[in-house]
């Protein structure tokens, strides 16, 4: 295993960083510092995805003939990196890096035609449709139904803790089309505007007091069939292949370790307390190692070698270690910590409670306030992608043959 960068990656690292140098203006770079979660301010994300794609870099992993970049393994993961270091804001997931790749994989010509182009520019916006009020862990027990009515399904059912489903124009959703012999079997991979007639989208507000995530009521909705992706009654083979994009791909490395120095920075006060410094140390020790386990991954990966339940491991790791971060934040912000002063961040959604002018007094420093928004929005990271538990009984399985 060779875990040098070479010179051609050292020049691609410069090149990025002078890229990022030249065009994340203060406030890109303020709601990628400020944001509480995963995902950053709308209009600052949407804003950098437009900036990438002039650049041909909004959507380096897809196949270049549909605008993606041909990147090393190795290259890909610098990109990340040092995006991260610089403080730029993350871009929605669900389109560029997960329904994208799908499309790619299943989709009709006409589909790869009308939404390539438009995920790229932000023109189309997609939210994930997947969970259901009975149906998380085991998603496969979904009820959603989609009825054949001529060249139409007509669903009804609902869809909860869809993120983003206030601001997206597209759904993509698992919908139960058949009841087979296996539960898996009988699920349509289904596109949906959320403009149709007959969609209600109900807030969901957090315990960070953000609303991100929705409940999709969906009443007679009448789709195309032209929108199915993939075969009607296989879409368990769509879902499970857009799964590994959901849960594979995270550098958690990197965001940990700029948690961590953000954290050493800011709390340097605390670092005469010897029992806090432990604690900071042996977070940041957890960081390097676990960027170790993303080179090491990208390594087998990149000699054509399985990487095991590896995306199960990093994901454990680098939730469980993301969340022990905020706690220390948390700590370290003291008794500053305990007010709730959401108009000290960049939320990934709008704040539920009545919002203060940005400029209004704060009570402590930023990242002060910022903190319990985070250290409650990071609860969540254990849960989303396929729990932790989940995740260990995958690894139970492949590793431990149990
Ligand atoms: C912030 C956030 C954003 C989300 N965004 C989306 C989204 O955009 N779209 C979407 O479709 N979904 C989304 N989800 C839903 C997410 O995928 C589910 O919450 C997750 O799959 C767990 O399902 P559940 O909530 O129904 O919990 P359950 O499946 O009911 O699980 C409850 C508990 O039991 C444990 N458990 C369940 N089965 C087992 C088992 N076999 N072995 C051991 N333990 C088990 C789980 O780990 C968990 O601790 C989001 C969730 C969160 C928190």
């Amino acid at each position: 295993m060779d875990l040098d960068w070479s010179p051609t990656d050292l020049a691609f690292r410069d090149e990025v960083r002078r890229f990022l140098d030249e065009n994340l203006t203060p406030e890109l770079r303020r709601a990628g510092r400020l944001a509480t979660s995963v995902y950053p301010d709308h209009e600052a994300s949407m804003t950098w995805q437009r900036i990438l794609h002039e650049r041909g870099w909004a959507a380096p992993a897809w196949p270049v003939e549909y605008g993606g970049c041909d990147w090393s393994l190795t290259q890909h993961y610098i990109f990340d990196r040092e995006s991260t270091l610089a403080g730029a804001p993350a871009l929605s997931p669900m389109g560029i890096r997960m329904v994208a790749h799908a499309i790619i994989a299943f989709g009709t010509a006409e589909q790869k035609a009308y939404f390539l182009p438009r995920i790229l520019t932000g023109e189309v916006f997609f939210c994930q449709g997947y969970s259901e009020p009975e149906a998380g862990s085991d998603l496969a027990s979904l009820t959603m139904a989609a009825v054949a009515d001529g060249d139409d399904l007509v669903c009804t059912g609902s869809k909860i803790w869809t993120t983003h489903a206030t601001e997206a124009n597209w759904i993509f959703c698992l919908v139960r089309t058949s009841r087979l012999e296996r539960k898996q079997q009988g699920i349509t991979f289904l596109l949906i505007p959320m403009d149709s007639p007959g969609i209600q989208v109900r807030p969901l507000v957090m315990t960070s007091g953000e609303q991100v995530q929705n409940q999709v009521f969906f009443d007679q909705v009448r789709v195309p069939k032209a929108n199915v992706l993939g075969r009607v009654d296989d879409g368990w083979t769509v879902a499970k292949y857009l799964l590994n994009f959901e849960r594979g791909g995270a550098a958690y490395g990197p965001t940990l370790q700029v948690m961590a120095e953000a954290l050493a920075n800011q709390a340097a006060a605390l670092l005469d307390d010897p029992a806090f410094a432990a604690k900071l140390a042996d977070a940041r020790i957890r960081a390097d190692v676990l960027e170790i386990l993303e080179y090491r991954t990208m390594s087998a990966i990149s000699h054509g070698r399985d990487p095991g339940p590896a995306a199960s491991t990093l994901k454990i790791l680098g939730t469980e270690l993301s969340q022990r971060l905020t706690e220390l934040a948390l700590e370290a912000a003291g008794p500053r910590g305990r007010a709730y002063q959401p108009h000290a961040a960049m939320p990934g959604g709008p704040v539920a409670d009545y919002l203060p002018p940005a400029d209004c007094y704060l009570a402590g420093e930023q990242w002060q306030a910022v903190a319990p928004l985070r250290y409650f929005n990071d609860r969540a990271g254990s849960i989303y992608a396929g729990s932790n538990e989940i995740q260990r009984n995958i690894i139970a399985k492949a590793t431990l043959g149990l």
